[in-house]
């Protein structure tokens, strides 16, 4: 690897929801640390700048989906991306962070050499092809969870003599006239739900054709005790208690639903009927054959894709695709699907720490081997640390609690005169997968990502209280090893 041209003291690689919020704490908690965050791409963002499919909006309430640090203050609790790819960018700017950021550099390699203890990254510059190297004391990963080149696509049967356009929502055409056509969408997860009622406002019909139903939850677009709190109360107090208030209620339902599957199932089928037409056949199109919450649960804002069914503008198809013809999709129960447009919303493909190749003085580590501390770091792997976010909750809510741990750990190194620090996984068994979601994405990526062990702090809590406990109030030095400034000195001198 090249000689390093830049150096910092911290690199946070990704500027997307995560990396800029990384960054805004870093530049509050410790100023005195020089911070660079280097983007792959040509604007910050991540998700929110590259998806612009029609109607792409969060599906979680934005009060913790927002920062802790920077309120939410739009009326709206679920907003449309757009407005949340503006809050990045008004973050970014208000906390200085803009400045910080150089775009169109990925990362490619990360080397750790202990008798330095710095990072040598490789970067490639996607603009001008450039490769330099950059050295930093502590490597921050935000490079969010999947491939941004290509979702993911299964090989349809005779998709080739289909006449008409196949589009996968990550690469949404901007000039794609869907006005007054029939449209398929093919899928059920969080991107077909919001798709297809967005899509049949205009469209001539749209059909959503699905494997196999999902949870779908309806949910008001607009919170009233947020708005309520935000009339009486000052704006960052109202943010905090509704921000604490949404992060209890989703962990209230997710705990009812692993505790108390066959309640919350008949909720949602209830939620359901309530909101379908008279005699729709309910249990053919939205109950699942697994519980609640053993994959990601969709929630619909104010009901609005039962409404387009309601209305006749959307309707569900459940069954299988035999093949695609030239007019359309065949399915194995012999049925056709006439279709103009086809939208395969079938998911995204998992990416780990966004592709870059991690060394330890000089061997390559293997993720799948490594165990995840606190969820936010790597067994063997020294001044590291990688935001994942909640799968059952707000990314954000974990992200922030990622970010205010890294502030802290740095500032108890400086106060003790440590250059690394290292999470030593010795008293625990790798004994679980690092994601515990049966959801496609997930399950066919996991035996990639690195494993969760038996007790804490090796085991993922996917609960933000428990969280908060661990790594806001928690220990620093639990199963870690930290080697002295003066230790990695006398290491360079003999090297
Ligand atoms: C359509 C969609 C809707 C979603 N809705 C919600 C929701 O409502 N609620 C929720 O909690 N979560 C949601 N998620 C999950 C969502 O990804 C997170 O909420 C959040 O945006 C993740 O932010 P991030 O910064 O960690 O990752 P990303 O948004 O993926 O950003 C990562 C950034 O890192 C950059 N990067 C990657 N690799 C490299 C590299 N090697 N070098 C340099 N830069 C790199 C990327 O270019 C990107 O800009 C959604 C995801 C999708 C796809």
């Amino acid at each position: 690897m090249s000689q390093p041209v830049h150096t910092t003291d911290v690199l946070i690689v990704g500027a997307g929801l995560s990396g800029v919020g990384a960054a805004c704490q870093l530049r509050q908690e410790c100023p005195d640390k020089s911070v660079m965050v280097l983007e792959a791409r040509d604007s910050i963002g991540g998700t929110w700048d590259l998806f612009r499919y029609p109607g792409i909006r969060s599906d979680s309430d934005m009060f913790t989906l927002g920062y802790r640090f920077s309120p939410w203050t739009d009326p709206k609790a679920i907003a449309d991306g757009p407005s949340i790819l503006r809050y990045i960018h008004d973050t970014a700017k208000t906390f200085g962070v803009d400045k910080l950021i150089r775009l169109n550099h990925r990362v490619v390699n990360a080397n750790w050499d202990s008798a330095e203890a710095r990072w040598t990254v490789e970067v490639h510059r996607t603009d001008t092809d450039e490769l330099f190297a950059v050295s930093c004391s502590f490597l921050y990963v935000c490079t969010g969870y999947y491939r941004y080149d290509e979702g993911f696509s299964p090989q349809f049967p005779g998709v080739d003599c289909f006449q008409g356009p196949v589009i996968h929502p990550q690469h949404w055409p901007e000039d794609l006239d869907y006005r007054d056509k029939r449209v398929v969408v093919i899928g059920s997860g969080a991107t077909a739900v919001t798709l297809v009622p967005s899509l049949a406002e205009s469209a001539a019909h749209v059909t959503m054709l699905q494997r196999s139903p999902t949870y779908v939850a309806s949910r008001p677009a607009s919170d009233a005790i947020a708005d309520r709190l935000r009339a009486w109360l000052p704006t960052k107090l109202a943010y905090a208690i509704v921000r604490w208030k949404n992060a209890l209620q989703a962990i209230a339902i997710f705990n009812l639903s692993r505790r108390r599957p066959e309640m919350m199932k008949s909720m949602l089928r209830k939620a359901a009927i309530k909101q379908l037409p008279d005699g729709y056949a309910v249990d053919t199109h939205f109950k699942p054959s697994y519980n609640p919450w053993d994959q990601r649960m969709c929630l619909i804002p104010d009901g609005d894709l039962f409404t387009a069914v309601r209305d006749g503008r959307a309707s569900v198809v459940t069954d299988q695709i035999d093949t695609f013809t030239e007019t359309g999709i065949r399915l194995k129960s012999g049925d056709e699907l006439a279709a103009d447009i086809v939208v395969s919303a079938t998911g995204l493909n998992l990416l780990a720490i966004g592709g870059m190749q991690l060394e330890v003085d000089g061997s390559v580590v293997d993720l799948s081997k490594t165990v995840s501390y606190k969820g936010m770091m790597l067994s063997g792997v020294p001044n590291f640390a990688w935001t994942i976010g909640y799968t059952n909750a707000s990314w954000t809510l974990k992200a922030d609690l990622v970010a205010e741990y890294v502030c802290r750990l740095l500032k108890h190194m400086d106060a003790k005169g440590y250059a690394a620090v290292t999470p030593d996984a010795a008293g625990t068994t790798a004994a679980n997968p690092f994601l515990d979601l049966a959801s496609g994405y997930v399950t066919r990526s996991l035996a990639e990502l690195p494993k969760q062990g038996d007790r804490a702090p090796w085991r993922l809590h996917q609960n933000y209280v428990k969280d908060v406990r661990l790594l806001r109030r928690g220990p620093i030095d639990d199963d870690v090893v930290f080697t002295p400034a003066v230790a990695a000195d006398r290491a360079r001198s003999i090297a």
